[in-house]
């Protein structure tokens, strides 16, 4: 067996998984398709995780996990996973033609942001339609542009696109937020940030780059047609899961089903972090996810003795 566990997912969940299996003396790998800090790397400001009490930057906190894990000697490797297979004695971790074995498998693997699935959506990414504020907002230095969502994510990624553009206007399908309070008042006192209620896109035009976006009132029915620079999508996450159909229990969403323990359906494959079927997704929950999720990997390795 190469390694005792092995996590799928270099988040939250799964950094803070590996530092505490690592700190527990558990050999641990993590492997993650890019780089170390999951959703975190996406965020400007952190100011809820506690203890930073001026807030952080995503990329900052992601760093710091990251470096803590590995100062307790957690591995990790830059791939992707395809699939997981469980045998008899232990579970297999398939990422092209390489096979990794271990005794258990923590997956943490997140969520990816929801696409609108309107036409032009695919054609644009990278050239006016983007999911990620904070990578791609200087692009936009006096542009006008729109954030499509009502959430957390929406309005922090609005309040943040002000920096450069020269008017955002969030399109929201309903007329109310979904954001915390906090967020929505920041964004209401904000000039440069313009509100179109109970409007959805419907199409995505241009040439080379986006020119145009068509909206529909879901009320009335009715087409406009609104002249953009770019196009910030935040309309949620969803979990990719797709390689564990058939092996893990999923809810209809296709989020993982664990207990408390962070167990799934099959004994010894852990999962934790966004990608768990949970009420509240946040950096902290992620966190405690892995801490809890480290430690019944730990015990389930023990009692295979
Ligand atoms: P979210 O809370 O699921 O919100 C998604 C938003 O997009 C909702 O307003 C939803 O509308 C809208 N939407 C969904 N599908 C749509 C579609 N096909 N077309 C148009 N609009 C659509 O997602 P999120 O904002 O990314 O947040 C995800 C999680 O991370 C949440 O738990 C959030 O609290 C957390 N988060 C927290 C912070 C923070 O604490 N600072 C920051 C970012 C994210 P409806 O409202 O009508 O459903």
């Amino acid at each position: 067996m190469d390694w005792d566990l092995i996590i799928i997912g270099g988040g939250p969940a799964g950094l803070t998984a590996g530092l505490y299996a690592s700190r527990a003396k558990v050999k641990t790998l993590l492997l993650e398709k890019l780089m170390p800090g999951g959703q975190m790397t996406n965020t400007t400001e952190i100011e809820n995780y506690p203890g930073t009490p001026k807030g952080t930057t995503g990329t900052e906190l992601a760093f710091r996990m990251e470096e803590q894990a590995k100062e307790f000697g957690l591995t990790i490797v830059s791939k992707e996973v395809d699939a997981i297979k469980v045998q008899e004695r232990g579970k297999l971790v398939l990422c092209g033609n390489e096979v990794y074995t271990a005794k258990s498998i923590l997956i943490a693997s997140g969520a990816e942001p929801r696409k609108l699935q309107v036409p032009g959506e695919e054609e644009y990414i990278g050239r006016g339609v983007s999911y990620c504020a904070t990578c791609d907002g200087a692009f936009f230095s006096d542009k006008d542009i729109i954030v499509v969502g009502g959430g957390d994510t929406a309005i922090e990624e609005a309040l943040f696109l002000t920096r450069y553009a020269r008017k955002v206007k969030v399109i929201h399908r309903r007329d109310k937020l979904r954001a915390t309070q906090i967020l929505q008042e920041r964004a209401f006192k904000n000039k440069n940030i313009e509100f179109i209620w109970d409007s959805v896109v419907k199409e995505i035009k241009g040439t080379a780059l986006v020119e145009e976006v068509i909206l529909e009132n879901v009320k009335t029915g009715e087409l406009t047609s609104m002249p953009i620079d770019g196009i910030f999508v935040a309309v949620g996450y969803v979990p990719d899961t797709k390689f564990l159909e058939g092996l893990i229990t999923l809810d209809s969403n296709g989020y993982i089903i664990t207990n408390e323990n962070m167990e799934t359906n099959i004994p010894g494959i852990f999962a934790a972090g966004d990608i768990r079927k949970k009420p509240l997704r946040q950096v902290v929950t992620a966190a405690s996810d892995g801490a809890i999720a480290a430690v019944m990997a730990s015990n389930y390795i023990e009692n295979l003795g």
